[in-house]
């Protein structure tokens, strides 16, 4: 890490864990308990029930506005003010990296905080009073939706690419909080070890990537980051 002119980080919703977002795992609780958040975060289920997978994204939404970032986040930060050349990958939607300070965010998965036309594809804010659930579109009448990635959904074609090159160019890459069974985002480290790229994963749990991986530090982001950062810069 001392020694790195590039570096590409890979997150999950594991590193927004200790800021109290759930992962989706942890997300099967209380009113939400009888779903399966892969069965709420899809185009069919849209389809289906609008009105469900709104309010789901609705609960999700204000957990995202009350959490903080941790410093995990801020760690992630820091690093990019040491590094030349740095890259955030996140699949997370919840915004915490920019509201943390990271800057070279690539966000695969979408944000939570802005909708888009579900007949367009724009991003659009809902119009001011709108009581519909959910609220439609100002210009052509269709429901709303999430601005996120829907499982069976491609990503946004510029961002992967983007970071792709991030994974494959870098000379260190860290996967932090990611389960690492939603691709193609699970990819990309395997991209970066398949160039000779120096890769590190953080996770408290086994992930396929472990036994790859050149150092698996079994730990929280918030606990881990922190500590790396300390022994490679000091402070
Ligand atoms: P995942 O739920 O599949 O996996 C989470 C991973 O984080 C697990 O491997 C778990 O062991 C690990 N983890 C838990 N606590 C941790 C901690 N404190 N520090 C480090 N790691 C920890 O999540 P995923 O891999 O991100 O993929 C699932 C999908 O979930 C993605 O598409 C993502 O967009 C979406 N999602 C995002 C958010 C968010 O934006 N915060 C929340 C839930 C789901």
């Amino acid at each position: 890490m001392q020694s790195s002119k590039s570096v590409a980080v890979l997150t999950g919703s594991g590193v927004s864990a200790e800021s109290v977002v759930p992962t989706f795992r942890e997300a099967q609780t209380g009113l939400w308990a009888r779903y399966n958040p892969e069965e709420l975060a899809t185009p069919e289920a849209f389809v289906r029930d609008p009105r469900l997978v709104w309010e789901w994204y609705s609960w999700r939404r204000e957990l995202v506005e009350q959490a903080i970032p941790n410093s995990g986040h801020e760690a992630l930060a820091e690093l990019e003010r040491r590094i030349p050349s740095f890259a955030l990958i996140t699949q997370n939607v919840d915004g915490l990296h920019r509201r943390a300070g990271s800057q070279s965010v690539i966000e695969l998965h979408g944000n939570i905080r802005r909708s888009k036309c579900s007949r367009e594809d724009v991003v659009v804010e809902p119009r001011e009073g709108d009581t519909d659930v959910p609220p439609s579109c100002p210009s052509c009448g269709a429901s709303l939706r999430p601005d996120v990635v829907w499982f069976g959904e491609a990503l946004p074609r510029d961002a992967f690419a983007e970071a792709f090159d991030a994974a494959r160019n870098c000379d260190l890459f860290l996967s932090v909080g990611t389960s690492g069974l939603v691709q193609p985002a699970a990819s990309l480290p395997f991209e970066a070890l398949h160039s000779g790229v120096t890769i590190i994963e953080i996770n408290p749990d086994e992930t396929p990537l472990a036994q790859h991986a050149d150092y698996a530090l079994r730990g929280r982001a918030g606990e881990v980051l922190p500590v790396l950062l300390r022994a490679a810069y000091g402070g």
